[in-house]
């Protein structure tokens, strides 16, 4: 995916000079590969939503004296239309972090953005009947997207939520820490739920990688939720660390630079 550039002078037949950035023959090979399997994710992904709602929709139409059988069948097609819909929207968030497409960088106030991300996961939790906590705010900024924070965030917290068995706690914190004498703002979201093998954990930030199938789609999961989480990170030039104990919990940290264009240096 981070696509390494050759840069190639090609045409120096007159003053002015053309540079093009080509990429060389495996790596054409690679992508293309890459796009490939894409394609295939994505295809297969789309045909299961669309192959329940077909089907459901005709036991619809066979059960349509039955009322309590439309509304049962009529929630699924309302349940798998939301999911293909989220589907197609992460997709086109992903491709956009992917193309590398940032648009403009503001300061962001961690303490505001976490707020936000609580607020947006309130009543999902309610549902789950899991307790959200957090920590006291830190008065930092860092600098980035908004939104892709907050989709970052969100995506942590419903995992979380969704990962977790009923009367547990998922719970945010915060803190400055130092990766090589850079300050950063570290969020960390934690849960005591189902926890994942370390030979996963490396792979559930792949695009469509699931550990459980079956409970991630009911779930109403995409499998997108992490790569995303991955993307933004980087793209803040941030980082994305997991700890997990199969049974114990997870811990999930997003790491992003710390802002300090606001500081006040004078003495
Ligand atoms: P999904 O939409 O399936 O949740 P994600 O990309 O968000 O997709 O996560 C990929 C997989 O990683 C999930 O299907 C699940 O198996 C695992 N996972 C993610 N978060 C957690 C968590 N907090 N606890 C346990 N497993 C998790």
């Amino acid at each position: 995916e981070h696509v390494r550039c050759l840069a190639k002078v090609v045409a120096q037949d007159d003053e002015r000079y053309a540079v093009v950035y080509g990429l060389d023959d495996t790596e054409h090979k690679r992508l293309e590969a890459t796009r490939r399997d894409f394609v295939a994710n994505v295809s297969h992904e789309l045909k299961t939503p669309v192959g329940a709602i077909g089907l459901l929709a005709e036991a619809l139409l066979e059960s349509a004296d039955d009322v309590e059988s439309v509304r049962h069948f009529g929630q699924r097609v309302v349940g798998e239309t939301k999911r293909m819909g989220r589907l197609v929207s992460e997709l086109l968030a992903l491709s956009r972090l992917q193309e590398g497409d940032t648009p403009e960088f503001t300061p962001v106030g961690v303490d505001e953005l976490i707020d936000d991300a609580l607020s947006a996961a309130t009543l999902t939790a309610e549902a789950a009947a899991i307790e959200l906590r957090s920590d006291d705010p830190i008065g930092a900024t860092i600098r980035g997207d908004r939104l892709l924070l907050l989709t970052a965030l969100n995506n942590l917290i419903t995992n979380a939520i969704a990962y977790s068995p009923p009367d547990t706690v998922v719970s945010i914190s915060r803190r400055i820490i130092k990766i090589d004498g850079r300050p950063m703002v570290a969020i960390a979201v934690t849960d005591r739920g189902i926890g994942i093998a370390r030979a996963d954990q490396q792979r559930v930030f792949e695009r469509f990688f699931r550990v459980d199938q079956a409970r991630s789609r009911m779930t109403g999961g995409t499998g997108l939720g992490l790569a995303i989480v991955k993307h933004v990170a980087a793209n803040h030039g941030g980082t994305i660390n997991l700890w997990s104990e199969p049974g114990t919990g997870s811990t999930f940290t997003l790491c992003i630079p710390e802002d300090l264009s606001d500081m006040d240096w004078s003495t």
